[in-house]
């Protein structure tokens, strides 16, 4: 038998694990032009939590009743696809899983050979493409200047923050423990704080005391208040993420002081990452690079068995993880 889990509720603020049903199904048959995958991993991101709320948004809204979706790696266990053979490495998007059932469809294949398969869902895979192209394309940093990055002990912060750092900017990150904080030290971020232990608008007034240039905002909520009070004149925010907002159950009051993007000429910017895929071979080759020479560094948090999905993903918005949270169900390409 498979297992998968499934969506059964909606939730109102933090959601409990009551939402979430361990399922068992027979464990598929591929049909003409089909293949089965075993996964090893798949992914839990913060952006499934206002997947579960039953609003329109740049995404459908989860279906009661069905698997989660999200990233997954495994080897193909039978296939009878003409692009697939058995015991390839795939990536693909039928997420909290143990086995999948696909046409091909939104599939690529990995190499696992060139790189741990889990790092497809991490560093050389969507976290890292986001930090990539957001950096880069909407902060623009320039050698010398100070970027900040909130949730910089994360998936998408940590690689945001070395990007800057080989950007050859001084980079200023946040995060919530002290676990984390010296974690940023090792990867070369020049300063952090955690903001449990102190507002962001003091970590920032002591740790870029003459302001910063570019924000890469996670966060969002009072961390971004912050940052535009800190910034300087013609200043960057990349508007990746709110992570401190997705659990919210009315929608709280923006930032008091966004009449600053006026008067600093500051740009802000939004972008979703499933609009940048032409971009994602180039990605792939500078970021592979960089990990080979030890420039991107990269942590994984993975928690074991398919029936602690749900606390695993809970735990995103507990802090539980350091760097990629994974869930791994099934045997990684070492132990095939
Ligand atoms: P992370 O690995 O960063 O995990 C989430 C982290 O958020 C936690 O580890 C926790 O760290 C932090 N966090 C949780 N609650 C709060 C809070 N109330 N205040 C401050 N920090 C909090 O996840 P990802 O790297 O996958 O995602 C990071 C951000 O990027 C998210 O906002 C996500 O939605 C966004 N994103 C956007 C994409 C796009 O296309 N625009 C694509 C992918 C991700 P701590 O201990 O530091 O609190």
């Amino acid at each position: 038998m498979s297992r998968e889990i499934c969506l059964v509720g909606r939730p109102q603020g933090f959601p409990g694990e009551e939402l979430f049903e361990l399922v068992e199904t027979p464990i598929p048959e591929p049909g003409e032009g089909q293949l089965v995958v075993r996964n090893a991993y798949f992914s839990v991101d913060p952006y499934m939590r206002p997947r579960m709320n039953d609003t329109r948004s740049y995404v459908a809204p989860y279906t009661l009743g069905e698997a989660m979706t999200g990233g997954a790696v495994g080897r193909v266990a039978a296939s009878r696809h003409p692009q697939y053979a058995e015991g390839d490495w795939v990536l693909h998007s039928l997420g909290w899983r143990e086995w999948a059932l696909s046409d091909g469809s939104g599939m690529r294949r990995i190499d696992a050979g060139a790189a741990p398969v889990s790092t497809a869902l991490g560093v050389l895979g969507m976290p890292g493409f986001t930090a990539y192209y957001g950096l880069f394309e909407l902060g623009r940093p320039v050698e010398g200047e100070t970027v900040f990055v909130s949730g910089a002990a994360g998936a998408v912060g940590s690689a945001a923050g070395q990007m800057a750092k080989i950007a050859g900017c001084r980079v200023i990150g946040s995060a919530g423990s002290a676990e984390k904080l010296a974690w940023l030290a090792e990867l070369g971020f020049d300063g952090a704080f955690d903001y449990h232990e102190q507002p962001a608008r003091e970590g920032l007034r002591e740790l870029a005391p003459d302001g910063i240039d570019v924000y890469f905002d996670n966060v969002g909520g009072e961390h971004l208040e912050a940052a535009i009070g800190a910034l300087r004149n013609y200043g960057r925010i990349v508007a990746c993420g709110s992570v401190a907002r997705y659990n919210d159950a009315e929608p709280a009051p923006g930032p008091s002081n966004v009449f600053m993007v006026v008067t600093k000429r500051l740009r802000m910017q939004g972008y979703i990452i499933t609009d940048h895929y032409d971009r994602f071979r180039e990605f792939s080759e500078r970021a592979s690079e960089w990990v080979r020479d030890g420039r991107l560094r990269y942590r994984e948090t993975v928690i074991d068995g398919i029936e602690q999905a749900p606390a695993a993903f809970l735990g995103l918005f507990r802090g539980e993880n350091v760097g990629k949270m994974l869930v791994k169900v099934g045997p990684d390409a070492a132990e095939v």
